[in-house]
């Protein structure tokens, strides 16, 4: 067999890359690139890993928070000890004196702006990490790892 780059004969030549093209060549032109295994024995070393594993990392730093389950329970335990009345607070927050108290009764998911504003008023947190929630989501509404990555762009 002949290298590639130099043209000398060798029994045993070498698979390397250089600047992006395969080339066999000899054990002193192994240097000029860098060391390519043939693709059947295992992935070619010159090509960067695959970034599956990377989205899926994305997704879930990217993990939105969703409101707390027991919302409810909080804002109605804040706002007693702030001594609010359901109607004070629903003035503070712009909502019906009826809507304070259906959120507080987990009748009524108060919409994201709306909860941080509670948040604020109250000094309370009604948001949390749900990976499981933007799961769902996808499962739901069959979006792709790059639609929701986009959509969280
Ligand atoms: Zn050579």
């Amino acid at each position: 067999m002949r290298c590639e780059l130099c043209g000398r004969e060798e029994s045993r030549l070498q698979r390397i890359m250089i600047e992006g093209t395969e080339m066999m060549v000899c054990s002193s032109c192994v240097v000029y690139g860098k060391p390519v295994t043939v693709p059947k024995k295992g992935k070619p070393l010159s090509i960067s890993p695959s970034k599956n594993k990377d989205y899926s990392k994305d997704i879930f730093e990217k993990m939105k928070k969703e409101i707390v389950p027991d919302y409810g329970t909080r804002i109605k335990k804040a706002r007693e000890e702030h001594g609010f009345s359901r109607q004070e607070l629903g003035a503070l927050i712009g909502e019906r004196t009826t809507a304070v108290a259906k959120m507080e009764n987990h009748e009524l998911r108060p919409s994201d702006e709306k909860a941080k504003k509670i948040e604020k008023v109250l000094g309370i947190t009604l948001f949390q990490d749900v990976k499981q929630a933007i799961l769902k989501k996808r499962d739901v509404t069959g979006l792709t790892i790059g639609d929701l990555l986009k959509k969280n762009e």
